[in-house]
């Protein structure tokens, strides 16, 4: 049974070392978003949406808020 395991498929020829796992796994790393700050009131916000604090986007105002009135 077990000869015939081998004869199917591929068996690493020995056990891959810490190191060499970690150095695969660098590339495995998670990226942070892109945040931008809104050039009117400073608050974070995410790039091609609408300001949520001010609803400004590219200096014109696209959302009513009633915090400015
Ligand atoms: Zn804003």
């Amino acid at each position: 049974m077990f000869r015939l395991d081998l004869q199917r498929f591929g068996v690493p020829f020995r056990r891959t070392s810490k190191t060499k796992k970690r150095m695969r796994r660098t590339h495995l790393k998670k990226e942070a978003g892109a945040i931008l700050k809104c050039p009117k009131c400073g608050a974070a916000l995410r790039p091609h949406r609408a300001c949520t604090k001010c609803g400004n986007y590219k200096n014109k105002e696209v959302i009513k808020t009633s915090e400015e009135e």
